[in-house]
C-alpha cells in the first residue's frame, strides 16, 4: 500500500498537503493530532473511503483494508447479528492461527449464541459498536484502519481487539487519544 503524493481540502481549507508513505511489511502507525487536524480524512483515504483530491494511493493486488470508522451509521438495523456477521465472511482468520466461523468470531468477542438471532435493532449503543468492530476484522484483512476504537468500545472488547492485534501479521493505523492503547498496539507515532 503506497500513498503519493496524495492532497485533500475541503471548501479551499487545506487539510491534507502533498502527503507520500510506503507501507513496509508490518507496520504499526499511530496518528495523533489535534482535533479537526485532518485524522480521519487521512484514514478514509488510507482504507479508500475517500477518494483524495491529487496524487495516488496504490493498492496491492491482494491488498484487503479493515476500516473500523468512528459512526454507527448505515446498518442494516433489520438484519439478524449472525447474518450481518456472515454477510462479511464466513471465516475469520485469528492472531494465534485459528480459523474461526461467524457463530466462534462472534463468542469471541462476547456475543453469545442467544444473541446471534437477534436483529440488530435490538441492540444497544455500546454493542452495535462491537458488532461492527467483528465486523471489520472479519475475513482475512492485512490492513487494519481503526479511527478511535477505544472512544465507545468497552475494556473487555479493547483487550480482546488488543490480543487480535498482538498475532494480526498485516499493517496497522490506529488514531486513538489513548496513549496505552496507542503504545500497545503501535510502534510508532
Ligand atoms: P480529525 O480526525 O483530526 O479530527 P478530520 O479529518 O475529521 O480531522 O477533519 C479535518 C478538517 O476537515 C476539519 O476541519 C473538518 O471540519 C473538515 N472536514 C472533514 N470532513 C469534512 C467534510 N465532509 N466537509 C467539509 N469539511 C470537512
Amino acid at each position: 500500500l503506497e500513498l503519493k503524493g496524495v492532497t485533500k481540502a475541503y471548501g479551499g481549507r487545506t487539510v491534507l498537503s502533498p502527503f507520500s508513505y510506503e507501507f513496509g511489511k508490518g507496520d504499526r502507525l499511530g496518528v495523533v493530532g489535534p482535533n479537526g487536524s485532518g485524522k480521519t480524512t487521512l484514514l478514509s483515504i488510507i482504507s479508500g473511503a475517500l477518494e483524495p483530491d491529487g496524487g495516488a494511493v496504490e493498492k496491492g493486488a491482494s491488498t484487503v483494508c479493515a476500516h473500523y470508522a468512528q459512526t454507527a451509521d448505515g446498518l442494516p438495523m433489520d438484519a439478524r447479528v449472525i447474518e450481518y456477521i456472515r454477510g462479511h465472511a464466513e471465516l475469520t482468520r485469528m492472531g494465534d492461527g485459528s480459523e474461526l466461523d461467524a457463530e466462534r468470531l462472534l463468542e469471541r468477542f462476547l456475543f453469545g449464541r442467544d444473541m446471534h438471532e437477534q436483529r440488530l435493532s435490538t441492540l444497544s449503543g455500546g454493542e452495535l459498536r462491537r458488532l461492527q468492530l467483528v465486523a471489520t476484522l472479519a475475513g482475512h484483512p492485512n490492513v487494519l484502519v481503526l479511527d478511535e476504537p477505544t472512544n465507545d468500545l468497552d475494556i473487555d472488547t479493547i483487550e480482546l481487539l488488543e490480543d487480535y492485534i498482538d498475532g494480526f501479521e498485516g499493517c496497522v493505523v490506529a488514531v486513538s487519544h489513548d496513549r496505552a492503547f496507542l503504545d500497545g498496539v503501535t510502534d510508532m507515532t
